[in-house]
């Protein structure tokens, strides 16, 4: 039999690992026995050689992801009961049958407990993505897999990684189909209707991690005139008309984003609904903005994508809210965003509070938000919180 390759940590750093953390970084190793390929599943042991875990190697500040802490295979059975897991928590949610809405998250990388993984599912087609190599070489299993679980119900896997694998990788990785094709269908969202391009959009193609506090836009826009800046597919925009908005104003740099936007609308309530799709900088836009709006939506994409650039971003979510909240109208209502995991909770309130504090006005903190159940956060890995928001009533 081969040698299997084993991955030696330093003295003293298993520790977090017995904490079931599931990052190996680099500089915890101290000697590789064999030579394991990017991607390949190592067993990682302790500086007296006993085992800790076993994960997907990877050239790079993380070394190991970390699949199990348990001494076991890491086979087609195992690949099997890991994504039923996730099935399950879905199913409990209510999320797996739901006539209400049909897209949700099914593989949230570490929360599910399966690092660098996420899957999608939109209708009848699961879009995946992986963001190690790893993950990246097991995607056709686990396209296999999910086509079993699910049935018929499952008509396509598409694979979209080109976008989120390491670079000097050298994968050459093409998105495609790993089975089945397109299916051109609207998903839906708590009743209300969108269409998704996975092909050509952002991320997945959607941003279902606003799911909750869309309904809750939905709830506060009754009678009320809605600016959404950073609308994407005019997500937030469908639920305030649907909730009783006067008019909504959807907002993106992206033309193409806006069009859908557009489209998305149309689709739920016609062509004569309020609303008016705009291509341009929301900073600017803000900029001209009078008293006019009464609710507004902040969700801009993320400011800080590494510690490193944490300060830049904080001054970026001070600014966008300063004028935000200097603009709206008196006893208005602000939903504001980030979802840069580099970002605290602790931090993004500072720099609202700073935000605010510039503006003048009086300022109260009716919600605070995060991301939906079917983005859980293992208990284990802290990191995996990523969106924050709040709900401000501004006098
Ligand atoms: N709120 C959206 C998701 C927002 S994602 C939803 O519910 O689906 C962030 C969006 O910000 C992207 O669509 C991106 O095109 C847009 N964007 C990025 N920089 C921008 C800028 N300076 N002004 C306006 N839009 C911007």
């Amino acid at each position: 039999m081969m040698e299997e390759t084993r991955i030696v940590l330093k003295r003293g750093k298993e520790e977090s690992l017995l904490r079931f953390h599931p990052w190996i970084f680099s500089g915890a190793v101290s000697r590789i026995y064999g030579e394991p390929e990017e991607g390949e599943v190592v067993t990682v042991v302790d500086s007296e050689e006993k085992f800790i875990a076993r994960g997907h190697f990877q050239v790079g500040s993380i070394a190991v992801r970390v699949l199990t802490f348990r001494d076991e295979k890491i086979d087609r059975a195992w690949w099997t009961a890991r994504l039923e897991q996730a099935c399950r928590l879905r199913g409990a949610l209510g999320l797996a049958d739901s006539e209400e809405t049909t897209c949700y998250r099914l593989v949230h990388g570490e929360g599910d407990s399966l690092p660098g993984l996420v899957v999608d599912i939109y209708g009848s087609v699961a879009v995946l993505q992986a963001h190690s190599i790893g993950m990246y070489r097991s995607r056709q299993q686990i396209a296999e897999i999910l086509r079993e679980i699910y049935g018929g119900k499952l008509t396509a896997v598409y694979d979209k990684s080109s976008g989120t694998l390491p670079f000097r990788a050298e994968l050459n990785p093409v998105d495609g189909y790993l089975f089945g094709a397109a299916a051109g269908e609207p998903v839906l969202e708590n009743g209300n209707r969108f269409l998704v391009n996975w092909e050509r959009g952002q991320k997945t193609g959607f941003f279902i991690d606003q799911r909750d506090n869309r309904r809750l836009v939905g709830q506060y826009a009754a009678g009320r005139t809605v600016l959404n800046t950073f609308c994407y597919t005019g997500g937030f925009s469908v639920y305030a008309l649907q909730g009783g908005a006067v008019h909504v104003d959807s907002v993106d740099s992206s033309r193409r984003a806006v069009e859908l936007a557009q489209k998305n609308v149309e689709l739920n309530f016609g062509t004569e609904a309020s609303h008016r799709a705009i291509a341009c900088d929301a900073f600017d836009f803000l900029k001209d903005v009078q008293d006019q709006y009464d609710l507004i939506v902040l969700d801009p994409p993320a400011f800080a994508k590494h510690q490193r650039v944490l300060g830049n971003a904080l001054q970026g979510y001070k600014r966008l809210n300063a004028r935000a909240i200097s603009r709206i109208r008196p006893g208005g209502i602000l939903f504001t965003f980030s979802c840069s995991q580099a970002v605290s909770r602790e931090h993004f309130r500072n720099a609202v509070f700073s935000g605010a504090a510039i503006a003048g006005r009086n300022v109260r903190i009716l919600h605070q938000l995060t991301q939906p159940a079917d983005h859980p956060v293992n208990i284990y890995h802290p990191e995996g919180e990523y969106l924050k928001g709040l709900v401000l009533y501004v006098e």
